[in-house]
């Protein structure tokens, strides 16, 4: 089997499992603001742990203005747990800033606008269109992803650019925003990194890193 069948056949079988998985793990947002800074909180965090610190945050600070005008030092502690806290806050209030003054308040639905605000990067940008409009410009690429997409031998590359440019030649780009959910969920529950449960997972048929 060529890279161009693995690729598919992993999309196929994930499919089944995990097409009616929410696309993203991150809760507590309602907007699409909310949904791009929790993204951008998520950076070297888990999920769980960014939930807990949204649930108080988007009720502290309940609109992007809110948050734009908000006490730097204060919103610096509101997310302390989330790590990397200045920085994240720093990014966060350019981020509301930049939004209110350049687009009118709503945040751009274009790849290369949304990448130009602070904080946003490609897998930011990959995840938050792929959950609000169902599509995708580009593929997200997180360490489940990136681990994934090496085990099955899709891409020999290491860094995330470089993984992203190699998986996106395998896909149309309509199932782009499929990518990063399928291999999320299975590379948090099956296909982990220390262990990989080889023994129950529907890929080890054609899986060229199967312990199996
Ligand atoms: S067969 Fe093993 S290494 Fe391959 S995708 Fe499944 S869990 Fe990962």
């Amino acid at each position: 089997m060529n890279k161009f069948d693995r690729a598919g056949f992993t999309l196929k079988e994930l499919s089944k499992k995990y097409g009616k998985y929410p696309r993203t793990g991150l809760k507590n947002w309602k907007n699409d603001w909310q949904l791009l800074f929790a993204v951008i909180l998520s950076a070297r965090s888990n999920d769980d742990q960014i939930n807990k610190i949204t649930l108080r945050l988007f009720k502290k600070y309940p609109s992007i203005k809110a948050l734009a005008d908000a006490d730097f030092e204060s919103l610096a502690l509101d997310i302390k747990s989330s790590g990397f806290y200045n920085a994240k806050a720093k990014h966060l209030q350019e981020a509301a800033r930049s939004i209110i003054a350049n687009h009118s308040s709503k945040v751009p639905s274009k790849l290369d606008q949304l990448i130009k605000l602070p904080g946003v990067g490609r897998k930011t940008a990959n995840v938050f269109q792929g959950v609000i409009y169902g599509r995708s410009e580009g593929i997200a690429v997180d360490t489940h992803v990136a681990r994934m997409s090496r085990r099955l031998k899709l891409t020999s590359k290491k860094t995330a650019e470089k993984i992203e440019t190699a998986i996106m030649k395998l896909y149309p780009k309509s199932k782009y925003h499929l990518i990063n959910p399928i291999l999320f969920w299975h590379g948090r529950t099956i296909c982990v990194a220390r262990k990989p449960k080889c023994e129950v997972c529907q890929l080890n048929y054609f899986c060229p890193s199967s312990l199996i």
